[in-house]
């Protein structure tokens, strides 16, 4: 048995959010909503990170980190650097 579940969290960059849904759709644990056009992590708690949602957005709106994650070498090389504020990554 796992002595602690794991969790999850959300980065929202509302700004690229348009509201497509498609996140929403996608998610199989329905952690996901729209609330005023937006996305909002209404039930983080269900998130099993899969990561469905991050890889569906097509605005790169939405990021999925598990709590007290250590930043590893060469782990997400592929995705964007979380480092950086979203206007550096969109030009
Ligand atoms: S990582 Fe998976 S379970 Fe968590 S919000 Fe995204 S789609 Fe839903
Ligand atoms: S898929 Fe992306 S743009 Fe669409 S609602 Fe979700 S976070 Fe927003």
């Amino acid at each position: 048995m796992d002595e602690k579940k794991k969790e999850y969290f959300h980065i929202i960059r509302e700004r690229y959010c348009k509201g497509c849904n498609i996140c929403v759709a996608f998610c199989p644990k329905q952690v996901l909503v729209l609330k005023n056009g937006k996305v909002f992590p209404e039930r983080p708690q269900l998130c099993i990170g899969c990561r469905a949602c991050e890889l569906r957005c097509p605005d790169f709106a939405i990021e999925v980190h598990l709590k007290g994650e250590q930043p590893e070498e060469g782990r997400d090389s592929d995705s964007v650097d979380y480092t950086l504020p979203p206007e550096a990554m969109h030009g």
